[in-house]
């Protein structure tokens, strides 16, 4: 299973000479075959593209995505996520690969690991009228980050996830996007992985530094319980409840 984020610039993507040129599916696709060697039975991606969320997910092998993607494809864009899931509550299902939606299919949220208070959330949420289109742990994940955005967070998606995480329990590598906030990706850990990759006019989130090697080998390593908002010129490292925290930053010296 694996995770990879993308944010860039739109004109890095319309740079003629192809190479500081980046698609968020291109990045997301790539980062997502270089972290195959994990093991995965479904996968899938969202992009943010003119004020919406834009997805496709599949069971199976990334060739059946990549199929699904020539049939249906993609709006251009260079906000994106991208997941390849080992299924764990929840068969190996077209609707129960990621990414899930919520706040009206306008938040995009992808998972690695487990939610273990998944049922009370659920219920709780179900009972506030939310509906659940899958029967994932992740699913209810991004209905509460949505929850908390609409409420609480008051629009401020960074702010949506901290209130989330202080209730969420078992092991969670999370990425989120929301269609009203293009050039974002906030990311959040507890007992499972997440790397930051640092680009010059983009940034890359990878469950392994795998999920960018192709594109920067500047990185920098979250901490326990730590929160990442990257946008194409910044990251900014927060925990759970909004203080200021740091990652580890490193060089990948690694041949890929
Ligand atoms: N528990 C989640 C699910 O079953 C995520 C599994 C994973 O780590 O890929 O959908």
């Amino acid at each position: 299973c694996g995770i990879v984020g993308y944010v860039g610039t739109a004109r890095a993507l319309e740079a003629a000479d192809g190479n500081s040129s980046h698609s968020a599916l291109d990045v997301v696709i790539e980062g997502l075959r270089r972290l195959e060697y994990r093991g995965y039975d479904s996968a899938g991606v969202a992009v943010v593209a003119d004020g919406a969320i834009e997805s496709r997910k599949k069971a199976g092998k990334l060739k059946n995505l990549e199929h699904e993607l020539a049939e249906r494809p993609l709006p251009e864009s260079v906000t994106g996520i991208g997941h390849t899931r080992w299924a764990t509550h929840g068969g190996p299902t077209d609707a129960n690969a990621h990414p899930h939606l919520a706040d009206g299919g306008r938040l995009a949220v992808i998972h690695n690991g487990i939610i273990e208070n998944y049922a009370t959330l659920k219920a709780e949420l179900a009972a506030k009228g939310v509906p659940f289109l899958s029967e994932t742990d992740t699913e209810v994940a991004a209905a509460l980050i949505g929850d908390y955005y609409r409420g609480e967070a008051d629009g401020d998606i960074t702010r949506a996830m901290q209130l989330a995480c202080q209730r969420l329990e078992g092991a969670f590598t999370l990425l989120a996007v929301h269609a009203e906030q293009p050039g974002v990706v906030v990311a959040a850990r507890r007992n499972s992985p997440l790397v930051v990759g640092l680009g010059d006019g983009e940034n890359f989130l990878g469950s392994d530094v795998s999920g960018f090697i192709d594109y920067t080998r500047r990185a920098v390593e979250l901490g326990q319980d730590q929160i990442v908002t990257i946008t194409p010129e910044s990251f900014v490292v927060t925990d759970f409840f909004g203080a200021p925290a740091a990652g580890k930053e490193f060089e990948v010296s690694w041949d890929a």
